[in-house]
């Protein structure tokens, strides 16, 4: 008999090409969502599943990073829980390190030559089915896109724009006990999120956040921002 070993679970070799649970990533997973994904019966105790329930927990993660880090916006942000089909046509492509998204779009005016918001729509998608710490590190990576969008409007780069997010997370994640999902983004297999955390690690490595909102501060002056 020949073993396969998955997070230090030993399978035979019939029973590790089982269809595997999005969450613990075991073979066995006994469930199957209409997307085709596969969830074992204990994960899907907890897994998020309801929009309601889904909402709910979205908004006291956007209470918490405002009473921990005193970070805020005051955009109406639409939350929306949604399966790995509809994300798929949502963002053109799904990969299982990918499981939220943000979405903005604002109207101007402009009047007398001077141009002021009149308008804006926020919106922050968070794949079904995660597990709470999922849910919670996927909803305070979007938050932390608002704050940096409202915050560091001209900031781009990838590498910043998903730095910044990564390292909010994290923070976060420490904060909720969930010290363990943040060993897993500096594993994550999109390498140029990881890399980007590891700089981010690196600019809060002497003073925390208040170096990193430095950071941003600075590249969105550079990139021509007047804040
Ligand atoms: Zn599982
Ligand atoms: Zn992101």
């Amino acid at each position: 008999m020949q073993w396969v070993t998955v997070n230090n679970h030993k399978y035979c070799r019939n029973c590790a090409k089982l269809p595997r649970c999005l969450n613990c990533g075991l073979p066995g997973a006994q469930n199957r969502f209409a997307d085709g994904r596969h969830i074992c019966s204990q994960c899907l105790a907890t897994a998020i599943i309801d929009q309601v329930q889904a909402e709910k927990l979205f908004r006291q993660v956007r209470d918490d990073i405002y009473a921990y880090l005193n970070l805020k916006t005051n955009h109406p942000i639409h939350f929306r829980l949604i399966d790995a089909a509809a994300f798929m046509s949502l963002a053109g492509k799904h990969s299982s390190s990918q499981q939220g998204h943000y979405e903005v779009s604002e109207r101007y005016r402009t009047r007398w030559g001077v141009q002021s918001r009149v308008a804006g729509t926020y919106t922050i998608y968070v794949l079904s089915a995660l597990s709470p710490p999922r849910f919670r590190n996927t909803a305070a990576h979007e938050l932390a896109h608002d704050i940096g969008f409202e915050l560091f409007p001209v900031v781009q780069k990838l590498e910043d724009v998903e730095g910044f997010a990564e390292y909010i997370a994290a923070i976060m994640n420490s904060y909720w006990g969930n010290d363990n999902l943040n060993q897993e983004k500096l594993q994550n297999l999109q390498k140029d999120y990881a890399n980007a955390y590891e700089k981010f690690l690196n600019i809060g490595s002497k003073d925390g956040l208040k170096d990193v909102m430095a950071y941003m501060e600075k590249q969105n002056r550079a990139a021509g921002g007047r804040r």
